[in-house]
């Protein structure tokens, strides 16, 4: 535990040793990966690091008609771009493993029958038409419509009588005829009626155990102490505890409880909930943007939690010595594009420029501007080119548009609007000022650039900056933003700056 930990984390961890603290995150892999179930993981790993306990990832792919292998490889590369590491899991295994819920079918058939024959849990042999049946006449009286616990109690002549007629049974768990309450880490004391916890199926007909068993079952036995996950599984929460509590009983399992928490929805435009299926959930966008890791983990750590004194600034090693789950709001939280994109300029603008040029590369690359493997020479230029765009950046897709020009060998790629705008007849007179000065320059510095641009333009036609340096920007760069201007023509060199100069004078119209 960190110095300064607060009184919290005795609440927190109970009887755990703080080295003894193991987390999960568990995703399903079906779909990209999406920026709440990263959070969810962030989460967790701030956490068992809080504790220097154990981080374990585990897939839980018991649906094979959704689950996809290439959702799993999104997954993992999804992580370790994030550079979340984890202690156990499918690719690195671990004293739990296999960490894949596709390769644990023997330990849910064996729990399963332990809990049917220590009467934990019962066959049910109602068919849908009868469960329907019945749930329909227990709405129009009023009564609660789950399972009514009929096959709880089925003589040994009803069995033979359903098994003679062909019916294949499902398995339920016992519920307690008491309610059930638990403290969540986040929200406080929640209880639950008993009249809300049915008798629920944790193996289908066809043997197939399902989430409600295999999800709780993982977490008992690969000794799982707490469970920090979204609030939208909140409500299986409490059967779940019923499920731990009989798998300790018939000694499956031991230690104590899990304790949970439940995390905030992540909610997009409009407060709705963010789903798979939006696509500013997906963690690939902001990849393909530009965000760094750093940024983005910093991001997302704010979505319900802070580290406090107003800051927003932090890196991951901060967040794992303050993290604090119970000061985790319980309240939704909405991704801020603008927010995120400012926190990842706070990072861009940190990095040493030389690790930032390393960084813009494959932007570059994918965008066509520099070549694979990058020469050395545009590698040279880039280096020196980073510095000027450093503190105009907020992704590093912009880097293609900033720096695009530098890299083009011949005539620079126009913006339309630009040239509509700037490009005009008027330009002309300033064109050709600037190419006649620039012509002279032998030094070509930046100063002289500068100097000798400001006085063919400035002094001796008179124009306003905005005006004499615009149309020169545009012609050079071929937009109307650019980095500064006289550096950026240093870096170009004095030839291609000439050259297109006198491109872009002969495309002037008039
Ligand atoms: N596999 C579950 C899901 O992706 C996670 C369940 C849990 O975290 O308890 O929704
Ligand atoms: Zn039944």
């Amino acid at each position: 535990m960190t110095d300064g930990a607060g009184s919290s984390d005795a609440l927190v961890l109970g009887d755990v040793a703080p080295a003894d603290v193991r987390v999960r995150y568990s995703p399903s892999p079906t779909g990209n990966p999406h920026v709440g179930v990263i959070r969810t993981a962030l989460y967790n790993s701030a956490f068992s690091r809080h504790f220097g306990g154990t981080f374990v990832f585990r897939i839980e792919d018991t649906d094979a008609a959704r689950d996809s292998e290439e959702s799993y490889e999104a997954m993992l590369e999804a992580l370790r771009w994030l550079g979340l590491h984890w202690d156990e899991g499918p690719d690195i295994g671990g004293p739990y493993a296999p960490y894949r819920q596709s390769e644990r079918h023997d330990t849910y058939a064996s729990v399963a029958a332990k809990l049917l024959e220590t009467g934990r849990a019962y066959h049910c042999y109602c068919t849908p038409e009868e469960l329907d049946e019945r749930r329909e006449a227990a709405r129009a009286a009023g009564k609660p419509s789950g399972y009514d616990g009929k096959c709880r109690t089925l003589t040994a002549e009803q069995v033979a009588a359903y098994v003679e007629e062909g019916r294949q049974p499902v398995l339920r768990l016992r519920m307690p005829d008491q309610d059930v309450t638990f403290v969540d880490l986040i929200r406080g004391e929640i209880t639950v009626d008993r009249f809300n916890l049915f008798d629920y199926v944790i193996v289908r007909a066809n043997g197939q155990p399902l989430y409600p068993l295999v999800n709780p079952v993982d977490d008992a036995v690969m000794g799982i102490t707490h469970v920090l996950r979204g609030e939208d599984l909140l409500s299986s929460t409490p059967r779940q505890l019923v499920l731990h509590q009989a798998l300790r009983d018939i000694g499956v399992a031991s230690g104590p409880l899990p304790r949970f928490g439940h995390l905030p929805l992540v909610t997009g435009e409009g407060n709705r909930k963010l789903s798979k299926r939006d696509p500013e959930s997906s963690l690939q966008l902001y990849r393909d943007r530009g965000f760094l890791p750093e940024g983005l983990l910093n991001y997302l750590a704010l979505l319900g939690w802070s580290i406090g004194d107003d800051r927003e600034v932090f890196s991951m090693d901060e967040m794992a010595a303050a993290f604090d789950v119970t000061r985790v709001n319980s309240a939704s939280a909405r991704f801020d594009l603008k927010k995120a994109e400012a926190i990842n300029g706070v990072w861009l603008r940190r990095l040493s420029p030389d690790d930032l040029a390393e960084r813009m590369v494959p932007y570059l690359q994918a965008a066509g501007v520099l070549a694979s493997p990058v020469p050395a020479e545009s590698m040279e230029l880039l280096r020196a080119a980073t510095p000027l765009v450093q503190e105009r950046m907020t992704v590093l897709d912009e880097a293609v548009g900033m720096l695009g020009f530098l890299f083009a060998p011949g005539p620079v790629a126009f913006d339309e609007d630009a040239v509509a705008k700037v490009l005009t007849a008027d330009a002309r007179p300033v064109l050709r000022a600037a190419r006649d000065r620039l012509a002279e320059d032998e030094k070509w510095t930046t100063e002289s650039i500068e100097a000798g641009l400001r006085s063919a333009l400035v002094e001796e036609l008179g124009l306003k900056p905005k005006h004499a340096f615009g149309p020169v920007r545009v012609a050079v760069t071929g937009r109307r933003v650019s980095p500064p201007l006289f550096e950026s023509l240093e870096l170009l060199g004095r030839d291609r700056t000439l050259a297109r100069l006198d491109a872009a004078l002969a495309r002037l119209p008039g």
